[in-house]
């Protein structure tokens, strides 16, 4: 199987989900941050690698496997997803609602929105767009549909903290950029 990033922050996985293999963490964290929008869908990836019959790709959100809540087709990609922004609080930063995360922290949706044309794994423009921290994440993150994730993503130096030196994971922590383009942590920012 290919090398997977952390499914929360894209940095470097230290291992994958034991129960269906298909997902893989930087650590305890953000494996269990993760849990409670992966725990449906992985009996559900569990069920497929068994060879079971698995339930129609229509009739549950292909990000959490829910299947009780309305859903919706996504425009940019056509799959089913969580018809969910009402779980969203506004200026919250949550990460609750299925379809606010596809449309928001997704190469797929970015590239629909922009208008690019051709697939997004392969679009020159994405690929330009984002620093490679970033890019990794919008491509691989669990915000993505199963098995539709950047290809071969490419390998970056995480940032640290000019202050106190812990590596900063972008994507999931306010970051503060100084004038001279070092970055302070979360909790070094203010
Ligand atoms: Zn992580
Ligand atoms: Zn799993
Ligand atoms: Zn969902
Ligand atoms: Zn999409
Ligand atoms: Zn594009
Ligand atoms: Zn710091």
């Amino acid at each position: 199987m290919a090398k997977l990033n952390c499914a929360v922050c894209a940095h470097q996985a230290a291992h994958q989900c034991a129960a269906c293999r298909q997902v893989a963490y930087c650590g305890q964290d953000h494996q269990r941050q993760a849990w409670k929008k992966h725990k449906k869908m992985c009996k559900i990836l569990q069920t497929i690698q068994q060879g079971e019959p698995a339930p129609d790709q229509t009739t549950y959100c292909g990000l959490c496997g829910d299947a009780d809540g309305p859903l919706r087709t996504t425009l940019c990609c056509g799959k089913t997803i969580c018809a969910d922004y009402g779980k969203y609080v506004p200026f919250s930063y949550s990460k609750d609602s299925c379809s606010r995360n596809h449309d928001r922290y997704t190469t797929c949706c970015y590239h629909f929105n922009e208008k690019h044309t051709g697939n997004w794994k392969t679009c020159k423009k994405c690929a330009s767009a984002h620093e490679a921290e970033a890019r990794v994440w919008y491509g691989t993150n669990a915000f993505n549909f199963m098995g539709e994730i950047l290809p071969n993503p490419p390998s970056f130096v995480p940032h640290t903290c000019k202050r106190c030196s812990r590596t900063i994971k972008m994507n999931c922590e306010g970051i503060a950029r100084l004038p001279n383009g070092a970055m302070l942590c979360e909790q070094c920012k203010y």
